[in-house]
């Protein structure tokens, strides 16, 4: 399948992070997912630790989700016209994440912090927009400098395709670093329409705001009349009910949802202030459409999906995050192999040095040719992690005891592995 995927497709992939550049070997092709597993074409069954890359929080193939999807496409699958829907699944964002009053649905990630940023240039008049160094907000072209993901993966310093003009307004700074964004914002005052940051990166690994780092952000965005964007397409709905806002309550201007909202589907959100959001199209002039916006299914399955993620499913995943974070430890400090289990909330990565991790810089100086070794010793045993030493690691609340009985199995091989490993 990979030979016909790379005859037809660059790189064999349609997103270069489901490659095995960063790790060799070939990717897996997989064909059905069940609860905390996933089964490939060779029929192998595989713990998923990745669950999408964050969506699949209640495991894959939750029978109330396809239920909720089989209904809504039995009725149609597109309108082209507003739909009951979207605006239930509006309504949940709203109940659940108080800062934002109003939201837009878009179809992906990147279109909503795309999306984001541009009304925030619109609102405020102003062009420049700073993000960190690490932070990953989708494949906009004015973000992709410095960013994280499968950019850190494959050591990708900027992109070709990206102009000078398209980048020029984009101020890239060390992230957890309130004094290089205080000296950005004296070198450039009245100039900045935004600070854009993840709302606790998971790009580069799982680097956690510092103490004060998020609301420092705000209160000088605040001091100069810019917009604070947390982009929570990553830690939305995830690392609580209400995201990362509901960990660290910093009260953003505008906000970036995707991933979980969209149980499985192709959809996104970005919203805040009543006010921003009332300079969008067609309430307002900054232009943002979309053909498939509020798409009546992925709609329904998002909505499934966040009416099932209770106090309890939080709980739930929240303790099977903290049980491999103890387990994956243990396994590392035994075989004697630097280590640090970063973690934000239920989200989490393994970083090789036993030096804290606070930017992007600290996490490029990990030894990452010990993952090569445990993501391949993993992989053999049944177990899959993302392909790279720079992704977070995703549970869900179908990681029931016999799943993590076999990632406990599978750990100490792989932490020899990886403390046998040579760069
Ligand atoms: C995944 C991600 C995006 C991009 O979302 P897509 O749906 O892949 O376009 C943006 N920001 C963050 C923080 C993400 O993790």
């Amino acid at each position: 399948m990979f030979d016909r995927a790379s005859v037809v497709t660059p790189g064999g992939v349609n997103s270069p992070v489901r490659a095995f550049r960063a790790v060799g070997g070939t990717p897996r092709f997989m064909v059905s997912g069940t609860g905390p597993y996933l089964t490939d074409a060779d029929g192998r069954e595989y713990v998923d630790l990745v669950c999408s890359w964050g969506p699949m929080i209640l495991g894959h193939s939750h029978p109330e989700v396809i239920a909720a999807v089989q209904e809504a496409v039995s009725r149609g699958t597109s309108f082209g016209t507003p739909g009951e829907g979207e605006v239930a699944l509006a309504e949940e964002i709203v109940a659940r994440i108080e800062p934002v009053e109003q939201v837009r649905l878009v179809s992906s990630g990147t279109e909503a912090t795309m999306s984001a940023i541009r009304l925030a240039r619109g609102f405020t008049g102003r062009a420049k927009v700073v993000k960190f160094a690490g932070c990953y907000h989708g494949h906009v072209d004015a973000l992709l400098a410095a960013a994280g993901s499968g950019l850190a993966t494959f050591g990708l310093p900027d992109t070709p395709g990206v102009t000078g003009a398209t980048a020029g307004d984009t101020v890239v700074l060390p992230y957890n670093d309130l004094d290089a964004v205080r000296a950005a914002f004296a070198a450039h005052p009245g100039e900045i329409a935004c600070v854009i940051t993840e709302a606790s990166p998971g790009n580069m690994g799982v680097v956690p705001p510092a103490e004060g780092f998020n609301a420092g952000l705000k209160e000088l965005c605040a001091a100069d009349g810019a917009l604070y964007i947390s982009d929570e397409v990553m830690t939305g709905f995830r690392t609580s009910k209400a995201g990362w806002y509901g960990v660290d309550g910093v009260r953003p201007d505008l906000m970036t949802f995707g991933k979980v909202m969209g149980g499985g589907f192709p959809a996104a959100a970005f919203g805040g202030r009543a006010d921003v959001m009332a300079h969008l199209a067609p309430a307002g002039p900054v232009y943002q459409a979309g053909t498939l916006s509020g798409n009546p299914v992925a709609t329904a399955a998002g909505l499934a999906q966040l009416r099932l993620l209770d106090d309890a499913a939080y709980a739930k995943i929240d303790a099977v995050s903290a049980e491999l974070r103890s387990l994956v430890g243990d396994a590392f400090t035994k075989e004697g192999v630097a280590h640090t289990v970063s973690s934000a909330s239920n989200m989490f990565s393994v970083f090789f040095t036993d030096q804290p991790v606070r930017n992007y810089d600290d996490a490029k100086k990990q030894e990452a040719f010990r993952f090569t070794a445990f993501f391949h010793s993993m992989l053999e045993q049944g177990v899959y992690l993302p392909p790279s030493a720079f992704e977070s690691w995703f549970v869900s609340t179908a990681h029931d005891e016999r799943a993590i009985e076999r990632i406990a199995a599978a750990l100490p091989a792989a932490a020899r592995a990886a403390s046998e490993a040579t760069a």
